[in-house]
């Protein structure tokens, strides 16, 4: 038997792995349902995502598991306050060639759209060169950095690229680039309740308090029962994974806080995710969630997601919301959550290994790879393969 411990993407899939195999396997989970970091919940009819996330279907992970959700996608093109005026840019998550369509209106020197291109997926990087610098350095700066190149990174990785390796960021834009990312009906949780659906034994609710060593394997000891294994997979997040080793990396993470509220109009190019300048306030990216999927809403209202990197007063990110789109538009606070442990940081130079190995327990998350749910999918398959083979 082999145990896995923790439910959130990288723990289903190294089950998953397991399972195909053909070896017996045991997913231990400590809440009440699978997902971790990729769940959702229901709040007066409104589906409501741990935070805003998308899913790019095209992650070579989720291709390998040939997922089949339909998803919901991202309208190419963001948009943002620029001069007083909101305006069109392309998402580089899907579109990055239409970034050209906002150059001639932001940038006194606009970049020639295949220069930029090129100069953005083929530069060369540096060894150990931030995504600020690597950017300043091949000519992206002044306002078309500081007003959308900057913002809307800072949203993907939920801090600033001064801490970002640039090579990461360029896999990060590749993949947005050549993909369509989405969301499904019922919210990100769909994606992990699929591959839960494909497992055969899962124990949710039980909290795993220590690892043993027994004989030639191990003692898996929860709340309510002892376990005897001959391989552990670790596939918790960071923190819990640091009380049972004492030889982890040491991981740096961003934290983002999560602010749902109800909309009484629509918001201006109401289908595309907005993004905010550090200068103007609190706020990261906003935007209407029931506008992309409209199951999202229980009643055609709208649904406003909002993200800001700091915890701050509601009267804040109202403030900010007033002045980006005037005071009436936003309706009632839903929910707000703190996500502290949001994702792992890959600062400049810092390569993963993809799972770590500690005594025969096998250890197993985005933080071995990368921040996303490729990173935790990748993870989890290679701690699962490592425990078949060993
Ligand atoms: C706000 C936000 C936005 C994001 N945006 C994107 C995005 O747009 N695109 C993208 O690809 N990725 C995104 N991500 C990243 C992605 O969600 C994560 O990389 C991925 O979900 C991590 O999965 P994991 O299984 O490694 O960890 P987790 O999801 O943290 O799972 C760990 C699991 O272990 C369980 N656990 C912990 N301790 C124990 C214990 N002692 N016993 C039993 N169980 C335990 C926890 O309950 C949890 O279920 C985002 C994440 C956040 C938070």
């Amino acid at each position: 038997m082999i145990v896995v411990v923790g439910g959130g993407l990288t723990g289903l899939r190294a089950a998953l792995t397991i399972q195909e195999s053909g070896q017996q396997v045991q997913l231990i989970e400590g809440s009440s349902n699978v997902g971790g970091r990729v769940t959702s919940q229901e709040i007066d009819g409104f589906t409501i995502d741990r935070g805003f996330q998308v899913i790019n279907p095209g992650y070579r992970e989720l291709e390998r598991l040939d997922i089949r959700t339909h998803f919901h996608p991202i309208p190419a093109g963001a948009v943002a306050m620029v001069g007083g005026q909101w305006r069109f840019f392309g998402d580089p998550r899907r579109e990055i060639r239409t970034i050209v369509g906002a150059l001639p209106s932001i940038a006194s020197n606009p970049l020639p759209f295949f220069s930029l291109l090129r100069a953005v997926l083929v530069a060369r990087i540096e060894e150990g060169e931030s995504a600020a610098t690597f950017l300043h350095r091949i000519g992206i700066s002044g306002e078309i950095y500081g007003a959308i190149v900057e913002p809307f990174l800072r949203g993907v990785f939920l801090t600033a690229l001064t801490q970002v390796d640039a090579k990461f960021a360029r896999r990060v834009l590749r993949s947005l680039y050549r993909q369509v990312p989405g969301l499904p009906d019922g919210g990100v949780q769909a994606l992990s309740q699929e591959l839960r659906n494909r497992l055969k034994s899962i124990q949710c609710g039980e909290l795993v308090h220590e690892i043993t060593r027994s004989g030639k394997g191990f003692s898996v000891r929860t709340e309510s029962s002892i376990i005897s294994a001959r391989k552990v997979i670790v596939a918790t997040d960071y923190s819990s994974a640091e009380s049972f080793s004492e030889h982890l990396p040491h991981i740096n993470f961003a934290r983002s806080t999560a602010w749902y509220f109800t909309l009484e109009d629509p918001l201006p190019m109401q289908h595309q995710l907005h993004v905010a300048s550090l200068s103007s306030g609190p706020i990261v990216t906003a935007i209407d969630l029931a506008a992309v999927v409209p199951s999202y809403s229980p009643d055609g209202r709208g649904l406003l997601s909002v993200t800001t990197l700091e915890r701050c007063e509601e009267s804040a990110v109202r403030g900010q919301l007033g002045e980006m789109y005037g005071e009436a538009i936003t309706g009632d606070l839903i929910t707000t959550f703190d996500i502290d442990n949001a994702l792992p940081i890959i600062a400049p130079g810092v390569k993963r290994s993809g799972i770590v190995e500690d005594e025969g327990l096998i250890f197993a998350g985005d933080y071995l790879t990368e921040p996303s749910q490729n990173g935790a999918l990748l993870s989890g398959r290679l701690a699962g393969e490592a425990a078949i083979n060993n």
